[in-house]
This record gives C-alpha cells, structure tokens and sequence, in this order.
C-alpha cells in the first residue's frame, strides 16, 4: 500500500504542514510528487485540492482511518506540479523545510491578491436610474440612494462606470447594497485585472547583429541540438566584451520559434537600463523583467502573464528561475559566476544547480555565460556534464586593455605613504588633461580585516585552511588571530614572520576615506562615489551610472560594483587600488574572487574606439590571480587554482558543507555545535572542521556557532544534513534552538 503526504492548500497558515493520504490502487501511476490531487479534507470531508510532496510505504496513523486521495485534477497545474517537485528536490539537497522550499519557488502565491479595479457601470439609462432613484428614496432605502446619485452625478458613469472602492470609502455604500442593486440588473459590476507591467512604451524590433565567425559556431551547435530534441547544458566562456549576449539573443529566438518560452538570469546588480534594453529592443513587449525593486503585486503579475502565455521572456535575478511558463526551453545564467545566484537564506540553494534540475525535469536547455567562469562550471566541462563553448576576441572594434601590475611594496621603500603609486598618479593626470575618465576601485569584496606585512606582503594564514587569519581586538590592541573554519588561534605577532619588518598590522580602506584622498590629490577632479551608502536610495544606482555617462564626472570611485558588466565609452583607466584587500579575505574562494574581480575590471577600460589602460596595485604581484587577470588567462588560473582545491580538499573537486547553529544561550549554542560534530564523528569519507564561532559571532540576539564538513561526495553531506535535521526534530534539550546548512558556498 502506498501513502502520500499531502500539502492541503498553502494559502492558509494553519494547514501548512503534510497530512497523509492513501494513494487508491487505481490512481498509484497518476499519483508523484508535484501531482494536483482532490481529497476530502476535515471532519465534513469537503473536497480540497492539494499537492503530494512525499510518498511512502509506512502508514503514519491507523491505517483504517486513512482517508484516500479521489481523484487526480489534471487542469491547468502543469507548471505547478513540476515546480512542486522542484521545491522537493531543493529541500532534500540544500536543507530546509517543505515550505520554505515552496515559498522559494512559488515566491508570491501565498500572500499577495491580484490586484483587481473594480468599476460599477449603470446597465439602465439615465432616466431609468433616475426613476429608482425617486422610488428608494420613498422607501427611505438612504444608501442605495446615495450610490445612485453618486452615478447620476458622474458625467462619465455611462462609459468609464464609477470606481468601486471609491463607492464603498467615499459614498459610504456596502457589498451587499452593491450587490442587491445588480440583482435588481440596475448596475453591473466589471472587475479589470491591471497588469502592472514595468516594462512600457518599448516595442522596436531592433534587428540582430550579424554574428561573427565564432558566435555563429556556437549558435549553430546549440540550435542543431535544440532542433534535434537534445537538451544539454552549456558554458560560453567568453572574454569580456566578446558577444555572449548576442549569442543569447540568437538562441533565444530559435526557441521562440518552436513555440517555446525562455529564462535569462542576470545578477541584479547588472540589470541595469542598458543591459536590459538591448532585449527590448530585440523582442519588443515579448520580454518582461523581475527585480528587488519591484512590489509583490508586480511580481505576481509578472508571473501571472508568464503563465497566461502573454510573454516569452523573462529576465531576472535568482528568483526569476521559477517563471511557470508552460513550454520552457531555455534557461540563460549570464554571469554565471556571481556569488548573488546563491541564496542567503534558507533553502540556500545555487540557481545554477537549480536551473540545471529544472531544464532536466522539462527537457530545456541551460547556457550558462561568463568571462571568468566558476571553477565549478569550468571542472564540470572537463568531467563532461557541460559542453564549452569559447569566445576568445572581442567581439566590436574594441581590444584588450593593457594592464601593469604595481607592486607596492616598492611603493613604500621609496617613501611614497600615498594610496596612490607614483605611476597611477601620473596616468590619472594624464586622463584629466584629456578629458578621459577614470575608474578606482577597492575591491572589498568578503573583506573582514587580516593583518599583513607591508615591507613583504606576507599575510598570515592558518595552516589547516589556508584563508587569512582574523584579529581579534582587546581594549583596543590586536591580542589574538583566529581562523574562522577551523577556530585554530595564533597570538598576534610583534614583527613579520617572514622578513621581520615592524611594518605589520592590519589594512583596510573605505570608499569615503578614498573619495577624500581622490579630491586633496586632483583638486581639479570632480568626483563621483558609488557604494552601498551612496546607492540606497531607489534608481541610485542609475543615477550615478548615468551621471558619469553624461561625463559629469571625471572619476568614479567605488567598491567592486563599479567594475560589473557597465560599458563606458570613455573611460580609458581603471584603477585597482588594493587587490590584496579580497585576496585575504577569509574564506576559500578569495582567491577565485580576486581573479573575477580584477579581470572584469579590465574589461571595463577602452570598451570604446580608445585604448584602454589598467593598473593593479597589489603587496603581491606575484600571485597568481593577479598574474592572470593582468593578462586575462583563465585557463592558467583555473589550473593553478584547481590544484590548491584539490590539496585543501574545496569544492569543485570536493564538497564543503556548512552548519550554523544559533541559541539565544551563548553555551546552548556551544554545547549544540559540539553534539552536531559528535552526531557525525566517524562517518565515513568527511573531514570535519570546527566548531568554531561565526564570523559574525553573534546577530540580532543570537549567538552563533559555525561547523565545516568537506566530503568528496555531495550525498555524504546529504546524509550528514539528514542525520542533523533528525537530530534537531522533536528534540527537548535543543528546542529553542535553530541549524541552517549552506552547500558549497
Ligand atoms: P559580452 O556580453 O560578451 O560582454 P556583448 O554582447 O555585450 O558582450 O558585446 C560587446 C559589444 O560588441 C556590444 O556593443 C555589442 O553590440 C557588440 N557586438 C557583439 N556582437 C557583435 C557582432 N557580431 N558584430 C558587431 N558588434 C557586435
Ligand atoms: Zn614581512
Ligand atoms: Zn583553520
């Protein structure tokens, strides 16, 4: 006998947990999971609707008074059932609840109503309103009254009819009088769903470009599979400025031809009017978009239309990888890379993984794009699961900037204190001389302080993890250096470790104090600042991207969120001012980062008909990210870097799983992360590490602890995650505590 968990209906709160049903003989091959079955639900058996989340073999309760599934509803739940199954899959790979789960892939079907306007039209002339009028005001019936004259008065009731809430706010009438004058076929009620489309007014149907030799390839490939039936998954890695968008563009009209629907993923921060323009201009209102700034309401209209069939493409961040459309064929990740694809909260699932279940559950194609792909996505080419595709030029008139790498270490042995070496000086007042602009950025990307040496550029490293060590301050002074994934300590030293200068300490700069440096030093300058303070109101992004567009700027300052994916004409240098800064910051991937970073900074410079310049200044030239940015070599980098994962046992070649633990109780959470290690002590193939406390050890009120397992198998960590969540299930001691789980981050 096969029972099935049911989630009943996930717009009321209370039934928000699985109940279970006996899936009928008859039914058992219609009944998976994600299947819209009808049940009878409560003490009246009312018939309800709901999705199977689970099957089983083991009855939950006795079985003579497990009710059975009727029937299975067939209409319309294509999309739902196969993203219920999705919300399956997430859950049982990256750790959440079932509703969580549910609520990432169908992000707004719980809270949010359509927005609907309702106007009440007169469906009798005016004589005939006028002449009911007279006899309810004879029968004293004062609101239906009211609601006439408020009909009557209006000059344009006949054709544009009277809003329905202002009647109800304004003339003070309720449903039920509204109700019963439509009965009587005085008035007639019509409800217009508004579709709040962010996109208006942009029809062109620009036309494409003719593809080059290497573009063309590509979409032939890709087009010969899709035509054939065959859905793979793809990687283009392809320089910067190189085309891979006009590749996109191909591919999605291929798939708009066999009548089917298409996913572009890009990270928010990239959105921008420019990026997204060019799809407009290609696929006129065919296109919509999904941002943060959107409201609920627009997003669930957005989805709503996806469905209806109203549009073909969607593009979005993260979470536009749900879009139910019907006939999905293709899912883009331009960026693919960028570490927005992961969620911060629980499910902590990657689009990329997430894309690649989906397109396989619905035999669609995934492109995934970069200029400096995730070592991930590269080794998955190698092992075979992905098919590469590479760009090596540029795809315009414009070509590869030069790029010089400054060691600062020289810096400081020739007396110069500035922030700015001596030939960044010189560069940028050349470019204001010509009326060029200039781009400086601090690459602070996971940057949480280390302590370095600035005679030799030696940082100070655990010798388990290899990431930087963090200090820790006591009454103002740096006693104690802590590793953050193993919680290993090392007193702080008084003199460099390597070459015994007292040049060591910690290093850190702001956007601010960088802005006042640019302004003492090129008083001439005008000066743009973007970061996270500068862009948090609404469009400041825009506005400052468009600002120093216009050339009402001759230098931008600026965190990485500078360098992502802007085109600028003008701009001619670009300045990396402290490369070092991600390079240490503590956690594994800083060294992937760093080379991302650095490369798509290049590729910011001379993106025009002029030449571009760049420069690096670093306390460690020699290192290897930024030996290949300089020359954007990904290969080379990918190599070098892919041996040190293996050594340290990171992902790709291995797998790393971490477990947050959170008390309210500083030794709760304590003796909570040290049950979990001991839960999973001894299991086969897992190195663990830690605990150790989190880097942000505690967070509002909540103390947190941090515990690290690598596996060369990701279902070893399944298993570890599965062992702790039936730990934590119905456990006393630990009630009021909480486990999050983060794969591969
Ligand atoms: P990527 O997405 O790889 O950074 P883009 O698609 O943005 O590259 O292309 C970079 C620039 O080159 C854009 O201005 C684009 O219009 C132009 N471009 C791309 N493909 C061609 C082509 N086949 N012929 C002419 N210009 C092209
Ligand atoms: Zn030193
Ligand atoms: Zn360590």
């Amino acid at each position: 006998m096969i029972f099935a968990e049911v989630i009943v209906d996930i717009s009321v709160k209370s039934l928000d947990r699985p109940f279970q049903y006996r899936v009928p003989e008859e039914l058992k091959d219609d009944v998976v999971i994600g299947t819209l079955v009808v049940i009878p639900f409560g003490k009246g058996n009312r018939e309800m609707k709901g999705y199977v989340i689970g099957l089983s073999d083991t009855p939950q309760y006795d079985i003579n008074r497990t009710k059975s599934i009727l029937r299975v509803e067939k209409q319309g739940v294509v999309a739902e059932s196969h993203l219920l199954s999705l919300a399956y899959w997430i859950k049982e790979n990256y750790g959440s609840t079932m509703n969580d789960a549910i609520k990432a892939v169908m992000p707004v079907r719980r809270e949010i109503k359509e927005k609907v306007e309702r106007s009440i039209f007169p469906k009798v002339s005016y004589e005939e309103l006028q002449a009911a009028r007279n006899q309810f005001e004879q029968k004293h019936n004062a609101a239906r009254v009211r609601l006439l004259d408020a009909i009557l008065q209006k000059e344009d009731a006949w054709e544009n009819g009277l809003d329905y809430d202002e009647a109800v706010k304004k003339w003070k009438v309720t449903g039920s009088v509204i109700q019963s004058l439509t009965e009587r076929e005085l008035i007639t009620v019509a409800a217009r769903q508004l579709y709040r489309n962010p996109v208006t007014g942009k029809t062109g149907q620009s036309a494409a470009k003719i593809l080059n030799r290497q573009q063309q390839a590509i979409v032939d490939a890709i087009g010969q599979d899709m035509e054939q039936g065959c859905s793979k998954n793809y990687l283009i890695h392809g320089v910067t400025g190189s085309g891979k968008t006009e590749v996109y563009m191909s591919l999605i009209e291929k798939v708009l031809r066999q009548g089917k629907q298409a996913i572009v993923l890009i990270p928010e921060i990239a959105l921008t009017f420019q990026n997204v323009n060019r799809f407009y201009a290609r696929f006129g209102d065919k296109v919509s978009i999904m941002h943060s700034k959107l409201s609920s309401g627009e997003r669930y209209d957005q989805f709503t239309r996806a469905k209806r069939g109203e549009i073909q493409i969607m593009i979005g961040p993260r979470s536009a990888l749900f879009t139910p459309f019907a006939n999905l064929g293709l899912i883009i990740i331009d960026e693919e890379h960028e570490s927005s694809y992961q969620s911060d909260n629980p499910p902590k699932y990657h689009a990329r993984e997430v894309a690649i279940q989906r397109a396989k559950m619905l035999h669609a194609s995934v492109v995934l794009g970069s200029a400096t792909p995730s070592l991930e996505a590269y080794y998955r080419c190698q092992t075979g699961e992905y098919q590469l595709f590479t760009l090596t030029e540029r795809a315009g008139q414009a070509i590869l900037p030069e790029v010089t790498i400054v060691d600062l270490r020289q810096e400081l042995a020739a007396k110069n204190f500035s922030i700015f070496s001596r030939i960044l000086q010189e560069k940028i007042e050349q470019r204001l001389q010509k009326r060029e602009q200039i781009m400086l950025f601090i690459n602070r990307r996971g940057y949480a302080g280390f302590v370095s040496c600035r005679q030799c550029g030696e940082v100070i490293r655990c010798e388990n993890c290899s990431v930087s060590m963090k200090p820790h301050e006591y009454r103002g002074q740096i006693s104690v250096l802590k590793c953050h994934y193993c919680g290993a300590q090392k007193p702080m030293p008084k003199t460099c470790p390597s070459c015994g200068s007292k040049y060591i300490g910690t290093f850190g700069l702001g956007t601010q104090q960088v802005e006042d440096m640019v302004r003492k030093r090129f008083p001439q300058a005008r000066v743009l600042r973007m970061d996270a303070d500068t862009t948090a109101a609404k469009e400041g992004h825009e506005k400052i991207l468009k600002e120093f567009a216009n050339h009402q700027a001759d230098i931008l300052v600026g965190t990485q969120m500078i360098v992502k994916g802007h085109d600028f004409e003008n701009v001619t240098l670009v300045g990396a001012l402290a490369a070092d800064l991600s390079l240490n910051a503590d956690d594994y991937r800083s060294s992937e980062r760093t080379f991302q970073l650095l490369a798509q900074a290049a590729g910011r410079a001379g993106r025009g008909q002029k030449k571009g310049e760049v420069i690096f200044q670093t306390y460690q030239p020699e290192h290897y990210s930024i030996q290949c940015a300089a020359k954007e070599d990904y290969v080379s980098f990918y190599h070098q870097e892919l041996a040190v994962r293996q050594m340290l046992h990171y992902p790709p070649i291995s797998n790393i799983l971490e477990v947050l633990a959170f008390s309210e109780n500083q030794a709760e959470a304590v003796q909570l992360s040290e049950d979990l290690r001991r839960l999973v002590e001894g299991m086969e193939d897992i190195i663990l590490l830690g605990p150790a406390d989190a880097p942000i050890a505690k967070l509002r009120n909540l103390y947190r602890r941090r515990l690290f397992i690598k596996a060369k198998k990701y279902q070893t960590l399944c298993d570890v995650k599965n062992r702790m969540e039936a730990f934590m299930k119905d456990n006393e001691t630990y009630k009021n505590c909480r486990i999050t789980f983060d794969f591969n981050r």
